[in-house]
């Protein structure tokens, strides 16, 4: 088992300028028409109560996360390769989905935005990068193999790659 020097310096990265983020300020309160998160106290948040309160009066604006999913504004990408993983692609799926679940409950703005599985690979996009870390090591946590984390520094996302073969002369897991 390895993990790239690249994995180990996550911790001290800079961040990642989000446009989408900065650009437009919105007015408070605004209600995402699309996923119905609130912006409130100069952040949003999927709060059934608030909502309630201020749907009669709040601005309807796409939060940041839905702009970006209607833009195809990729954030973080994860590729999920080898042998290994089409012996148990369903629970591969199940950790990527749990994983923005996850991930939602620290930040609603994180959602995958695709995921595709075309022959011997699974692909992910997502809104931010954080997601997508998550998903890498989270697939590390559970099965092993290699983890890689890159941020091209002529990208504004991350791009991270799980990889694990099938050992020679091991059965296939059912
Ligand atoms: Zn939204």
């Amino acid at each position: 088992m390895s993990v790239k020097q690249n994995t180990e310096r996550y911790g001290e990265r800079t961040k990642l300028r989000d446009p989408y983020l900065l650009s437009k300020a919105y007015p408070e309160p605004t209600i995402c028409p699309t996923c119905g998160l609130v912006f409130h106290k100069k952040r949003w948040s999927r709060d059934a109560q608030i909502l309630s309160i201020v749907s009669n009066v709040a601005e309807k604006h796409k939060c940041p996360a839905c702009r970006k999913i209607e833009d195809h504004y990729v954030m973080g990408f994860v590729s999920i390769i080898g042998t290994f993983f089409p012996t148990i692609k369903n629970e591969i799926i199940n950790i990527i989905h749990n994983q923005e679940k996850k991930e939602m409950v620290r930040n609603p703005l994180a959602r995958i935005m695709s995921l595709n599985n075309k022959d011997d690979t699974i692909m992910v996009e997502t809104t931010n990068d954080n997601l997508a870390i998550a998903i890498g090591k989270a697939l590390k946590r559970s099965h092993g193999g290699e983890l890689n984390v890159n941020y091209a520094s002529n990208e504004q996302f991350a791009r991270v790659s799980w990889r694990r073969d099938l050992e020679v002369g091991s059965k296939p897991a059912k």
